[in-house]
């Protein structure tokens, strides 16, 4: 199967087949490792959002009369496609956001665990029943589809992120509606083409490119019942109010500031891994990466200085190299914005540590000197009111804060507005045990840099960094896919007692 189309252009995929669609405003797409145009991608307007939803809503009554193990068998089915093909989806992730290849291919295979997991949906629609709830009367809840669902998606996890979403979400009986981002928009296509193949019937997995004009659409659209969206926290904001406002249930995840506490009694060794693994892993672009590190007590030089001596020596390269550590930043816009804030951390008084600015793209590998690129950044003695602590800079940007004790760093983070991800590094199972009770933060990592948690558990932050009620993937987003309805039923030979006028009690 072809990853990209003939006509070097991402489009449309609507009721099974790719189209060029309505629209022709479109954009370009870059490979940025070396900062060239490598296709266009067409930005759908009103009319193809219109299509797309018409076409999942004329697909939905027979999708959702579907048996669940037959909708799982076409999971299943998918599951094997995307098996046989991770490596070709995870060319396509290097090649349009940069990130490393090992690295894409970690994303696939953890989009993979949500297949996995939406493969047991039988199990996960199973309702509740209550035989003689009142006598000759029985109970029980089921689950049912909702409709058309759409998902939104950042530029950072182009397989992975969709994949909380859709697997579940047709596994559950509804048709879905993806709008990727525009930056990396080929893997988007790709899987569809592989849902296709798999069995799944034309219009229960469709797919818009495009911006703010496809999105506002979707919004707006009285035929999609829900929203789930991944980005930054103003678009999560905006997202969710208007969602709402139009009677939609939503869930938008939105950005992160992760701390990363080490303990003095902490492993120094493995905490300088976690930070260096997790700080400029992905060039930072990830919204688990760790950005913060909170130095407790008196280790705070000895952390920094080894942070620095492998913060200079990371292996910057393209992310096709198998040598390579970290590749470009994703647009020539993200890299200004993260030098600005480098800019910006010198003039509020941090400590420079290693600045990435400058990194020749040449030393990335040929080709690359047009590339959009930076090396890692280390800051130290960044305290609270900096812009560079209080703001995602999203970039391979590191800063160390210190901490006299556990307390005071307890205290930092559950000031902070965002509250995505955050990782302890201490031999204390005391401090351990405090530190994951008290934290107000979603997801929380004893000595795990990243705890991204898996397929089965569900994925997401507290404050400022998710708004709405229900994570994403696991149970909680069979929940946020479906709508219970509680059944009572009574024969003919118990009816007839006539009318009752009293609230109705188990007799
Ligand atoms: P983004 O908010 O710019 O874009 C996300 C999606 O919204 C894209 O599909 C984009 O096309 C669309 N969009 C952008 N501007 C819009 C507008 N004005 N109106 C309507 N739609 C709009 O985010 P990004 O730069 O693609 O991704 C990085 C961000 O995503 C970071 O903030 C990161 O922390 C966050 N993120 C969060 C999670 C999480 O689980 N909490 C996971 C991944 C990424």
């Amino acid at each position: 199967m072809q990853p990209y189309s003939d006509s070097n252009e991402v489009a449309q995929y609507i009721a099974g087949s790719r189209t060029a669609g309505a629209s022709q405003r479109s954009q370009p797409v870059y490979n940025p490792a070396t900062g060239a145009v490598a296709r266009q991608v067409r930005l759908a307007n009103e009319a193809d959002v219109a299509t797309a939803v018409a076409a999942a809503q004329a697909a939905f009554p027979a999708w959702a009369d579907t048996p669940p193990i037959r909708r799982a068998r076409v999971m299943f089915k998918f599951l094997e496609l995307l098996n046989r093909h991770k490596d070709d989806l995870a060319r396509m992730i290097t090649a349009e956001h940069g990130k490393v290849f090992t690295d894409a291919q970690g994303e696939v295979a953890r989009g993979i665990d949500v297949v996995e997991f939406a493969c047991g949906i039988p199990q996960l629609l199973k309702g509740d029943y209550t035989d003689q709830v009142s006598t000759g009367i029985d109970n029980w809840t089921l689950r049912q589809p909702l409709g058309v669902v759409a998902g939104i998606t950042p530029f950072n996890f182009p397989v992975m992120v969709p994949c909380w979403m859709f697997p579940v979400a047709i596994a559950a009986g509804n048709c879905f509606v993806l709008k990727p981002s525009p930056i990396d928009p080929s893997p988007s296509l790709f899987m569809a083409d592989l849902l296709k193949q798999a069995g799944l019937p034309g219009g229960v997995f469709n797919v818009v490119q495009g911006d703010k004009e496809a999105v506002d659409a979707l919004l707006a659209h009285p035929d999609v019942k829900a929203v789930s969206f991944v980005g930054s926290t103003p678009i999560a904001n905006h997202i969710y109010e208007t969602g709402a406002r139009h009677g939609k249930r939503v869930q938008a995840l939105g950005g992160a500031k992760n701390h990363l506490v080490v303990m003095p009694d902490a492993d120094i060794d493995q905490a300088v891994d976690a930070l260096i693994g997790a700080g400029y892993g992905s060039a930072g672009e990830r919204c688990m990466a760790i950005s913060v590190a909170v130095l407790v007590g008196d280790i705070g030089d000895q952390v920094v200085a080894k942070l620095a001596e492998r913060a200079r020596s990371l292996k910057v390269l393209d992310g096709m190299n198998l040598a390579a550590e970290m590749g470009p930043i994703v647009t020539e816009a993200a890299r200004q914005r993260i030098s600005g804030y480098i800019d910006q951390g010198v003039k509020e008084g941090a400590q420079l540590v290693v600045d990435g600015r400058g990194f020749p793209g040449s030393d990335a590998g040929p080709g690359c000197a047009e590339g959009f690129w930076l090396g890692g950044t280390l800051f130290d003695h960044v305290t609270p009111e900096m812009r560079i602590y209080k703001e995602e800079i999203f970039g391979p940007v590191l800063a160390c804060v210190r901490a006299k004790d556990f307390a005071e760093a307890v205290q930092l983070i559950n000031a902070h507005e965002f509250g995505n991800g955050v990782s302890c590094f201490t031999r204390d199972g005391h401090v351990a045990r405090e530190f994951a009770r008290r934290i107000q933060v979603g997801m929380v990592g004893i000595n795990v840099p990243i705890p991204v948690p898996m397929a089965w558990h569900g994925f997401g932050g507290w404050k400022k960094s998710l708004f709405g009620d229900m994570h994403a993937y696991g149970e909680e987003g069979v929940r946020f896919y479906t709508k219970q309805k509680s059944v009572m039923q009574r024969w003919p030979e118990s009816i007839g007692k006539g009318a009752e006028f009293v609230m109705p009690t188990a007799k």
